[in-house]
Parts: structure tokens; sequence; C-alpha cells
């Protein structure tokens, strides 16, 4: 399936590219939560994590380590969030696989709204046997 990163992949929209190679590219979110903030997209549009081949995976995680390193770099930013949003229901909107990259800095109060839930009682032992593998 066609998506708005295929087209951006194609040349047909425009993007500020930071790095391509035969797996993947790098682009500069259009909307960015800092500035820097950038995304590794898979060429292929596998829609989520689990329907892109390891190899892949793997590799888009090394390119990810090295743009956390420029960030930190070029930018001086003390830190990044890594965010993969992995299917509709998380937030994610381009349903073509990409990994955020966000610049982070002590106190700039930027922060991930996500409530938190507790356990009760053995439950989260439970939780732990059914997830075990
Ligand atoms: P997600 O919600 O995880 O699917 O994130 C999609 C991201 O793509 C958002 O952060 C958008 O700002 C970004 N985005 C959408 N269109 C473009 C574009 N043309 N160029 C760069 N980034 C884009």
């Amino acid at each position: 399936m066609e998506t708005i990163f295929t087209k951006i992949l194609n040349g047909e929209i425009p993007s500020v590219t930071l790095h391509k190679d035969e797996y993947c590219f790098v682009i500069l979110d259009i909307n960015p939560v800092s500035k820097g903030h950038l995304l590794i997209i898979s060429n292929e549009p596998y829609p989520t994590v689990g329907s892109c081949p390891d190899e892949i995976l793997a590799h888009m995680m090394q390119i990810a380590k090295k743009a956390d390193g420029i960030l930190r770099e070029k930018l001086g930013c003390d830190a990044t969030n890594l965010i993969i949003n992995n299917g509709k229901e998380s937030g994610q909107e381009v349903p073509h696989l990409h990994l955020h990259i966000i610049p982070r800095y002590k106190n700039d109060k930027k922060s991930i709204p996500m409530t938190k839930e507790t356990y009760a009682g053995a439950e989260m032992l439970e939780y732990g046997k059914k997830l075990e593998f």
C-alpha cells in the first residue's frame, strides 16, 4: 500500500532527508516535538513492527543508534526519546513503520502524555505467566 512516506521516498513529496540506504531512510518530522525530531522509516511500507523482517528491524535500530549520537553531538541535546507508534490505537497516524527520535533537554517541560495503572493483588504475577516467552 502506498503511504505518504512512500511518496516521500519516491520524491513525489518534498522532505528534508538525512540518510538513505537499501532498507530505510531518515527524514526530519515536519511537525517536530522539538527541532531535529527525525523519523527512521522502512523503505517497504510494513505497517507495524510485527510485519517487518528481523534484519530490517535490526538495521533500523543500528541507524537509530547513529542518529541518536548525531543529535547529541550536533544539537547538544541531553537525551532522546525513541518511539514507535505501533498500530492505530497507539496513536500511529501513518501505517508505514517508522521510529521517531526526539531530542530532549534538561527542563524542556515536554511530557509523554500517558497515565499509568496499578496491578491489583496477584494480577502482576498472572500477567507475567501469560506473557513469558
Ligand atoms: P505517527 O503518528 O507515529 O504515525 O507519526 C507520523 C509522523 O509523520 C508525525 O509526527 C507527522 O508530523 C509526520 N509527518 C507527516 N507527514 C510528513 C511529511 N510530509 N514530512 C515529514 N513528516 C511528516
